[in-house]
């Protein structure tokens, strides 16, 4: 399903656009919402009928696939690390689709997965699941049709993208956009801002996601282009996920063009990408941010304050 690209405005000194995921019509949008459905293809297909799926206490991942499970009447339990304490709206958002929930500590999440999926399997049930992140190849092909939907609007509007920017988490969101780009010889930039992980680390998972997807589609693409096509860039993580206080950034960004971006990804890689292109004086560009979504969070830091300004600009 198609999401809108809108002309923001001249924000750093560039022409800046917006890949409205959050816009994304299931459960509150964003990227995850785009990824898991092809995983609920494969469901389909398979006639499986529970899903396992995986991610943090205020996981968007298990908001999007708890409400397609329910949509679907599959049986669902998400797999959380974090305090079960932790009521985030995502969390209340997972129960509202009447999944089931499992907390572990950070290092048990394997053995957790595994038992959760073989229980269910005593139980006669065909548990299907669907990784954090969505991470690899099945993840990777919905931003593959991203780029493509990319790419036709370039076309229908004239205006090309020298970069594209967007928070970069376990990879598999920017790995589908680079595999994309190389599917389509294009030549634009796609900086991944990154959220969380160091450099070495996130370009790593990026590529193995890419190499995983053409590996499944069966494209062979020379080495050297894959790496020149993969840009993590992790000088603007704050300190780690969730960490960084973006407040200055979402209030500017909300007050001036009523877009909702999120203090853990959205609001870290907006910001990210404007000092991205003051460091370089990239200037008269046209750039592209991909929303990826977060919108419960942006909710989130709105209650616990976070999100106020008075005359803040994006500076
Ligand atoms: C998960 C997530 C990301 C990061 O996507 P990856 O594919 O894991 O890199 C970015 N933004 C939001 C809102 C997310 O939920």
């Amino acid at each position: 399903m198609e999401t809108p690209i809108t002309f923001l405005g001249n924000e750093f000194g560039n022409r800046l656009y917006v890949k409205r995921e959050e816009l994304y019509p299931v459960a509150l949008g964003g990227n995850k919402a785009r990824i898991a459905k092809p995983f609920f293809d494969e469901i389909d297909a398979g006639g499986y009928d529970s899903v396992v799926t995986y991610g943090s206490a205020g996981s968007n991942l298990c908001r999007v696939v708890a409400a397609m499970a329910a949509m679907q009447g599959l049986k669902c339990v998400a797999v959380m690390h974090g305090e079960d304490n932790d009521i985030s709206l995502n969390l209340r958002l997972v129960r509202a689709s009447g999944a089931s929930t499992v907390f572990c500590p950070v290092g048990e999440v394997a053995d957790t997965i595994e038992a959760v999926t073989e229980e269910l399997r005593r139980k006669g049930r065909r548990p299907f699941f669907i990784p954090g992140g969505g991470y690899g190849a099945i993840g990777a092909q919905a931003y593959v049709d991203c780029f493509d939907e990319i790419d036709a609007y370039e076309r229908r509007s004239g205006v090309a993208f020298d970069h594209i920017f967007l928070p970069s988490g376990t990879g598999t969101t920017q790995a589908g956009l680079v595999c994309g780009k190389l599917l389509r010889n294009a030549t634009c930039e796609i900086v991944g801002i990154s959220i969380a992980r160091e450099r070495s680390r996130g370009e790593s998972a990026v590529l193995e996601c890419v190499r995983a997807y053409l590996a499944a589609k069966g494209i062979a693409v020379p080495d050297g282009r894959m790496e020149k096509a993969v840009v993590f860039e992790d000088a603007y993580t704050g300190g780690g996920y969730g960490c960084g206080d973006y407040a200055a950034t979402t209030a500017y960004v909300y007050r001036k063009y009523a877009l909702p971006l999120d203090n853990t990804y959205t609001g870290k890689a907006f910001y990210g990408m404007g000092q991205y292109l003051k460091e370089r004086r990239t200037v008269e560009r046209n750039v592209l941010f991909i929303n990826t979504g977060g919108v419960p969070s942006f909710f989130e830091d709105l209650i616990r304050g976070n999100n106020r300004s008075e005359g803040i600009t994006a500076g």
